[in-house]
């Protein structure tokens, strides 16, 4: 059992060589980390030479995970270390990602791309959570940061194209692959990280709580989002801003352990202080989405005007690499939008020849985002015959998008409070301390 990164656990017991892993891993990608090794009753699936997923150019996507018919690939369960939290009477506080609440009904018998945010929350608050929360707040503080960080490099001479830097599977793949381009990458931390930080400050200055107490809960779409909670640099004063992630699949196991009759439980709201979120924040759950949300706030930053239209259709829909000019009042922003990392790697490719220049990009490293993440619920051969799960979990997302009566961020009441109370401005000098991060270079698999 090769257990050693915070990600994914592989048990070769369990495999039958099917292979679907392997294709997926580099349909995904063009990785191929997976392969077979060995020969006859020997052969096993491993990294290229039998090597841990923890010693190998592995992204800690899932996807792999996702297509795996036995179990074989599986995430590695925190659902213990959130247990003995509970036993040893820490603060709990979860958050959940935008893209957890278009597909958690799947594992409850719902169609696929149902929306469950009220009843999402109600199990949450019902396994005993202390505080529920939106990783959307975060979403929206991402672009007030990384939207404000964007303006910088582009007025003063910056580091052009900004790439963002919300995907941790992606993040990977550039320290991996693409080094010389991490001077492009958004110091922005991601959302669920971001809005960590500001649990364990301004949130425990706020309540009077210990911020040593506090135990920070994520429930993602993603499997990546385990190691980058461990990363030591996404931390403050000694303490990780996320202390442990779990999948989405992990959490329909806890409610369903619980005997929670998910189907019938009643809508309810996210806790306030950080519970308020816009239609922006919610979009980042698909690919495109970081970049519209950015483009809604950036537009009426830069003009001044407010922008009537907020959907940006051109960054939208599953087509691998996407482009567009956006003209804010006469400046023009050439922005570019890729999922999947084989994408990715076109893209920039493409801009290391010269051939294509670009202001901003969004990658997200799963294809289509992280409605089909690999901490997502795993949908049947059959029900892939007639459904696509990147399409109809988009519109579940867009869908509340519509929903919401504030669909730009900066319009986001709590977040004002949070800058007004404590932050100071966007990429204040307190903000880039609990908000932004740097990145290492890894490329030994080059
Ligand atoms: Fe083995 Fe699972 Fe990969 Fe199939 S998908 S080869 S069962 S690890």
């Amino acid at each position: 059992v090769d257990e050693l990164t915070p990600s994914i656990v592989r048990d070769t017991s369990k495999c039958i060589l099917c292979g679907r892993c392997i294709a997926r891993c580099s349909s995904a990608h063009g990785l191929g980390v997976l392969g077979y090794e060995n020969r006859g009753f020997k052969a096993i699936v491993a990294p290229a030479e039998n090597r841990s997923f923890a010693n190998s150019p592995c992204i800690m996507c899932g996807q792999c995970v996702s297509v795996c018919p036995t179990g074989a690939l599986m995430e590695k369960s925190e659902i213990e270390k959130i247990d003995e939290a509970k036993k040893s009477g820490k603060f709990i506080v979860v958050q959940t990602a935008p893209a957890v609440r278009a597909a958690l009904g799947e594992e409850f018998g719902m169609k696929i791309g149902t929306p469950v945010t009220g009843k999402m929350v109600a199990a949450l608050k019902r396994l005993g959570f202390n505080k529920v929360y939106d990783t959307n707040f975060g979403a929206d503080l991402t672009i007030m940061e990384e939207g404000t960080e964007l303006l910088n490099r582009m007025n003063n001479n910056g580091v052009l194209p900004m790439i963002t830097s919300c995907s941790p599977g992606w993040v990977k793949y550039c320290e991996e692959f693409f080094p010389e381009f991490l001077p492009n990458l958004s110091t922005c931390k991601s959302p669920h990280e971001m809005l960590g930080a500001i649990v364990k400050s301004y949130y425990a200055e706020k309540m009077g709580i210990n911020p040593a107490k506090i135990y920070m809960v994520s429930v993602m779409p993603c499997t990546a989002k385990k190691f980058e909670a461990a990363r030591e640099e996404l931390s403050n004063n000694g303490l990780q801003d996320v202390d442990a992630v779990l999948t989405v699949r992990e959490l329909a196991r806890m409610i369903k352990v619980a005997g929670i009759d998910f189907a019938r439980l009643p809508d309810e709201d996210f806790d306030s202080l950080l519970g308020e979120s816009t239609g922006a924040g919610v979009i980042f759950g698909v690919t495109g989405g970081v970049m519209e949300a950015a483009l809604r706030t950036v537009y009426e930053v830069v003009t001044k005007k407010e922008l009537k239209g907020v959907d940006f259709t051109a960054v939208r829909g599953i087509e691998g690499v996407k482009e567009a000019e956006i003209d804010l009042d006469g400046k023009i922003v050439r922005v570019a939008v890729a999922h999947g990392t084989a994408n990715a790697k076109k893209l920039l490719n493409s801009i290391k020849s010269g051939e294509k220049t670009y202001d901003f990009i969004e990658v997200m490293c799963c294809p289509g985002g992280c409605v089909t993440g690999g901490g997502q619920p795993i949908v049947n051969a059959k029900d892939l015959s007639y459904v696509d799960p990147k399409v109809v979990r988009a519109k579940a997302i867009y869908g509340e998008d519509a929903s919401k009566a504030k669909r730009k961020s900066h319009e986001n009441e709590e977040l004002k409070k949070l800058y007004a109370d404590y932050l100071g401005e966007p990429n204040s000098h307190k903000a880039h301390e609990l908000l932004h991060t740097h990145y290492i270079p890894r490329p030994k698999y080059k």
